[in-house]
């Protein structure tokens, strides 16, 4: 039993190192830390699983025919799980299916390119092309570029530029362009094969798997996955958090659109990250986002500032929700604004 498994990881780490150089490969250390730690697959019903590496989350469901997963995550995950995979359901993985393009839930679907088709929302062709040659260095970066040459070398890098410098440099010149820098740490984001506008199918073994798109502020290649025929799964990733705040500057806008996501047929509800949810965490979202608009709406008819109302808007009943005191202020500022842009 030792014996086997121990020649299944070699086979593994050596099919790994067909498709992933080394210096492409991504630290786990580099993704979002939570209090999830751990890599593991556990089954939500029927035939649909979810894996986890730390606070980040997929979903995949089994047939006799292979399996349908979404988002590899990344070298490090995708590398194990097809390990994982392959002993436990002895079927190869048929579709990977890409939530949007960002690195930390797209990266590594090369590891899956022996047996799999890749799907992703035509949108996200655009944002994983490199932009013109002449695009300037964002903002943001400028300070590093202490040279002065509109570029930077790996000395000059910094930070999370420093810590990706290979994957944000395609051509691997050991310099990062404007263009580079722009595009995003995305190296190991394989292009899908298949993209779809409004919404597609996937068939497999007799079951079906609907891809739907969604664009939002937080990315305009989002897509939904729902996991049908008796299981009633579906996976949003990012943006409609499990007990958790959600990210960044938030407007009113976003609130009908994760309402239209509770009204369709799902019981599990899979966020890419943190805890797992059903339908009622999703209900307790738009309930977190219009209680805040409220709340902010009320400080701004008392005359508050945004940062008063940063102050005053405290969201109490949410206090054990993760990333409540790093994201409150953030959610407060988005909803200040998105309503009184008016
Ligand atoms: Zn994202």
């Amino acid at each position: 039993m030792t014996k086997r498994c121990s020649t299944a990881a070699i086979v593994g780490y050596l099919v790994l190192a067909a498709f992933v150089p080394a210096a492409w490969t991504q630290a786990r250390e580099l993704y979002q830390q939570t209090q999830y730690k751990g890599q593991e697959i556990g089954k939500l019903t029927g035939d649909v699983y979810y894996a986890r590496m730390d606070d980040y989350v997929s979903a995949f469901m089994v047939t006799s025919e292979g399996i349908i997963l979404v988002e590899p995550i990344g070298t490090e995950m995708a590398a194990w799980l097809k390990t994982e995979l392959a002993r436990r359901f002895k079927v190869p993985v048929k579709y990977v299916i890409y939530s949007h393009s960002h690195w930390d839930h797209a990266s590594g679907g090369s590891v899956y390119a022996d047996t799999a088709r890749f799907i992703g929302q035509e949108n996200l062709l655009k944002n994983i092309a490199m932009p013109p040659a002449g695009t300037a260095l964002p903002q943001n970066v400028r300070a590093q570029d202490t040279n002065g040459n509109g570029r930077i070398e790996r000395e000059e890098a910094q930070g999370n530029i420093r810590a990706q410098f290979d994957l944000y440099d395609a051509n691997k010149d050991g310099v990062l362009t404007g263009a580079e820098v722009t595009r995003g740490p995305i190296a190991n984001v394989r292009a899908p094969d298949v993209t779809y506008t409004d919404r597609m199918n996937v068939y497999l073994g007799g079951k079906r798997v609907e891809i739907i798109s969604r664009p939002i502020p937080h990315a305009d290649d989002n897509t939904l996955v729902r996991f049908v025929d008796g299981t009633n799964v579906l996976f949003a990733s990012d943006w409609i958090t499990v007990r958790r705040l959600p990210f960044g500057q938030i407007g009113e806008a976003e609130t009908p659109m994760v309402k239209a996501v509770e009204a369709m047929d799902f019981e599990f509800f899979i966020c890419s990250h943190g805890a797992l949810g059903k339908k009622a965490d999703v209900t307790a979202n738009i309930h977190y986002r219009e209680e805040l608009r409220a709340a902010v709406a009320k400080a701004i008819a008392a005359g508050q500032t945004v940062e008063q109302a940063q102050k005053s808007v405290l969201m109490e009943a949410y206090k054990d929700w993760d990333f409540y005191e790093q994201q409150r202020p953030q959610n407060v500022a988005g909803m200040y604004r998105s309503l009184t842009a008016k």
